[in-house]
């Protein structure tokens, strides 16, 4: 990958200390390092046609303001403020057509600075069917898709750097967007025509690689001072593969042949110990950004009660642990009085949800906690809320 070509040298570490494996040949340290959950790569039978996710990707900007738009890594931001908006509006709707006319001069390397792209337009899986590997799908517990299409446009050279999965990920480059890059778990990316990107991806199960990433998040250029992270791997991925991603994932994508990107997210039951261990350090910092550590708590509650509900003891256990390392640093949020009312709205509807009365979430079952209840959704009621104050 030429980084000087693209004015990418700022956004690399100097090295990869613990260097980088292709994703064509994972070595048994490196697939250890995933836990055994690597991102892979799935040949595509049915191919699109690149004009037509281009006339779909038109379609769905004009009649949607639900998309981001980026120039130069920084997010062309949408104000509620009436006086304001008009002009935004047309900031917006200016960077996007240049980041569909850079993508479309392919021959042209664009500087960094005027790099723009256009991410998550919002699209049915009606309008582009992907859907979640065969393989995954008959080895986990899919608890569904968390929306619909998204789709990016991204120029030769576009960079989009390290984050997650899950909403609060990226505290100064998310504050200002509507919606979020990627806010599933496990994820599916597709290109068209002729897009080629090179994806940098690291384990979020390592608790070093977490650690990291949450020193540095909120600053620019975080895959740049992250190369001490461990378990990398590098995938360079035209339009004849899907990419696939575990929960958690930590990734950066760099374009180098413009074009579109078409992604879904799902959760499955599997995901919850992940979105529990990055759930936690957001958490811990829930003053810097209240708001997406409530939508990511919104669905980690979702994923905890549908894993309740499923009723397979194997996952309990991981499941009520994972909640259980949430429990003090929630409760010490309410007792410092720092909860917000989204706060509130959340652990009151968990309450409310598993007192209701669903027979589904009253059965026998042997709890994280080491205890074996006969009626576990009493039992968590009785054992493992938050007390709020009312
Ligand atoms: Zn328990």
């Amino acid at each position: 990958m030429d980084v000087d070509k693209f004015g990418w040298t700022p956004k690399c570490p100097a090295r990869f200390t613990n260097g980088l494996v292709d994703i064509r040949q994972i070595d048994e340290q490196t697939f250890a390092l995933w836990g055994g959950d690597v991102p892979t790569l799935h040949p595509i039978a049915n191919h699109l046609d690149e004009g037509y996710v281009h006339a779909l990707t038109l379609n769905s900007t004009f009649n949607s303001p639900e998309y981001n738009v980026f120039k130069d890594g920084k997010p062309q931001a949408i104000t509620k403020v009436a006086s304001d908006r008009r002009r935004l509006e047309a900031t917006r709707f200016e960077a996007a057509s240049r980041a569909l006319s850079q993508t479309f001069f392919r021959g042209k390397v664009w500087r960094q600075e005027e790099v723009s792209m256009i991410l998550n337009v919002q699209v049915t899986v009606d309008d582009i069917p992907l859907e979640p590997p065969e393989i995954i799908a008959s080895r986990r517990h899919l608890l569904g898709l968390d929306r619909g299409v998204g789709i990016n446009v991204c120029p030769k050279g576009a960079y989009v750097d390290l984050h997650y999965g899950m909403v609060s990920h990226s505290a100064a480059f998310i504050l200002l967007i509507v919606g979020t890059l990627d806010e599933g778990l496990r994820g599916l990316s597709r290109t068209f025509g002729p897009c080629t990107k090179v994806w940098i991806l690291f384990p979020g199960c390592v608790p070093e690689n977490r650690a990291l990433f949450h020193q540095l998040n909120g600053t620019r250029n975080i895959l740049a001072r992250a190369g001490d992270m461990i378990g990398g791997i590098v995938a360079k991925v035209d339009s004849s593969f899907d990419i696939e991603l575990p929960a958690g994932a930590l990734h950066a994508v760099f374009t180098l042949t413009g074009g579109f990107l078409a992604g879904i997210n799902y959760t499955s039951i599997e995901c919850l110990p992940m979105m529990g261990a990055w759930l936690e350090g957001c958490l811990e910092s829930f003053q810097v950004n209240p708001k997406n550590t409530c939508a990511d708590l919104d669905k980690y509650l979702k994923a905890l009660v549908a894993t309740m509900a499923n009723q397979m003891p194997e996952h309990i256990p991981g499941a009520t642990s994972s909640w259980l390392r949430l429990l003090p640093i929630l409760q010490s949020i309410m007792d410092r009085q720092l909860s917000t009312p989204k706060l509130y709205s959340l652990l009151r509807g968990l309450e409310k949800e598993i007192k209701q009365g669903r027979k589904d979430l009253h059965w026998a079952t042997s709890c994280g906690c080491g205890s074996y209840a006969s009626d576990f959704g009493g039992h968590f009621l009785k054992n493992h809320l938050v007390h709020i104050e009312s």
